[in-house]
């Protein structure tokens, strides 16, 4: 008989993005003497839910998926945050992109806390039909565990307007007639015309590059002229990417699922785009660029790097051949703290991922306004307020680097985790 205690657990080959975000949380709560029991609800997620469900496949087959909701914190409101269709979504990635969401919601001063979740699967293998009834049948699965005043899950890695608007029909369906149209804002990200906010499929990629824009300001740089490379060419990246090249700076690198491009002469944001629709969504072949090593990808010559892809991308394998003075971290996640040591010894700045991509789930807050309250905004209007509250959570972070000599992460965080904090004081702990 083998004895428990000797037993030494297998330690993990690579370090997960639980690891990293729980390292941010730690440093954070000690650098602002975080209330000991406050540490101790926040380490933790609040409720895991992980359902295997059966779907009809087309060719009349039945397949088992496996989807995941990990509510991590509702001390401030709703859980919120989006949910994934990737093979790498298990519990551990829903945990730590749950916490990602209750600083990120917290630091943007939203009514919410965070939540995250998916389904394991690679949606390039499955049809528009068998991913209506992936989508439909799992959202009858989380049943109210999901529900407008209590999770409102969005669109995240390769889910869209189309995957929100099914979600919402069906949890609708499931309600009485006379409750149906309350229940329109249990998701955000939502088609227009079907609830959706203008603008909503732009605000993370707008909000990356507002974030970039107040750096610059701040710096005294123009951006005209600059030179940056985008990893991953999907809704985060393309916006961003779309709206530096009107401020005249240069897209020299992109990388996608399928492979690297490079032109050092610049690469035309929307000719990639219409490219890669015309080439079942992949960058590779476009004419006006060179094919490039992905593994090389961030050593391109550049002077600001988005990451907007998954997580885990620049670590210390890597991080000492970027060559961009800023980050900005589109992605969730995607510098792990190995990697963030090196670039922080190198001087690179970083705009933390809770920050730079926080346009997204301030554009579902606004969604979420509109639904409950019957109205119907203008884009300009959006666009406007959108600037204002990026611009309140960027100057809050970078007063509190320049106050406490420290980094925009460890600021985010800080100021994240005081107002849960304060609110946690203020209610105590029930019962
Ligand atoms: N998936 C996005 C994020 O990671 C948006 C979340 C939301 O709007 O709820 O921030």
């Amino acid at each position: 008989m083998i004895n428990e205690q000797t037993v030494e657990k297998p330690k993990p080959l690579k370090r997960g993005m639980l690891d990293n975000v729980l390292e941010q949380f730690n440093h954070a709560a000690d650098v602002i003497n975080l209330n000991p029991n406050v540490r101790k609800i926040l380490s933790i997620t609040n409720t895991e839910i992980i359902i295997n469900f059966p779907v009809r496949m087309d060719n009349g087959d039945v397949e088992i998926f496996t989807g995941y909701r990990v509510q991590h914190n509702n001390a401030l409101g709703p859980y919120k945050g989006g949910l994934r269709y990737h093979p790498t979504v298990d519990i551990d990635a829903a945990r730590a992109l749950a916490m990602w969401m209750t600083w990120k919601t917290s630091l943007a001063g939203l009514p919410y806390g965070g939540a995250k979740g998916g389904i394991q699967i690679d949606p390039s293998k499955y049809s528009k039909n068998e991913l209506e009834r992936i989508t439909r049948r799992f959202t009858y699965a989380l049943g109210e565990n999901i529900g407008p005043e209590h999770d409102i899950p969005a669109p995240d890695v390769n889910t869209n307007a189309q995957t929100m608007a099914w979600i919402a029909d069906t949890y609708m369906s499931t309600k009485s007639t006379s409750e149906r149209s309350k229940n329109q804002h249990v998701v955000t990200g939502k088609p227009t015309g079907s609830g959706g906010l203008e603008g909503r499929d732009r605000a993370t990629g707008y909000g990356v590059f507002l974030t970039i824009k107040f750096w610059a300001e701040k710096n005294n740089i123009s951006l005209a002229g600059k030179k940056y490379i985008v990893q991953g060419f999907g809704n985060v990246g393309y916006w961003a990417s779309h709206f530096l090249e009107i401020e005249g700076a240069k897209l020299v690198g992109v990388q996608d699922a399928f492979g690297s491009v490079q032109n050092k002469e610049g690469i035309s944001t929307e000719d990639l785009f219409n490219y890669s629709i015309s080439n079942n969504g992949s960058i590779l072949g476009f004419p006006e660029a060179e094919p490039f090593d992905s593994k090389e990808f961030f050593s391109i010559d550049c002077d600001i790097c988005i990451p907007a892809a998954l997580g885990n991308q620049i670590t210390k394998h890597n991080a000492h051949t970027v060559k961009a003075t800023l980050i900005a971290e589109g992605a969730n996640g995607p510098t792990d703290v190995e990697g963030e040591k090196i670039l922080m010894e190198r001087g690179i700045t970083i705009i933390p991922d809770i920050l730079c991509n926080s346009g997204g789930v301030i554009g579902s807050y606004f969604e979420w306004l509109q639904n409950r309250n019957g109205e119907l905004w203008q884009m300009d209007e959006i666009l406007e307020k959108l600037e204002k509250k990026l611009r309140t959570s960027f100057e809050k972070v970078v007063n509190y680097t320049e106050e406490n000599k420290t980094d925009m992460r460890t600021a985010a965080f800080s100021i994240a985790i005081e107002r849960i904090e304060k609110a946690y004081i203020l209610r105590g702990i029930f019962p």
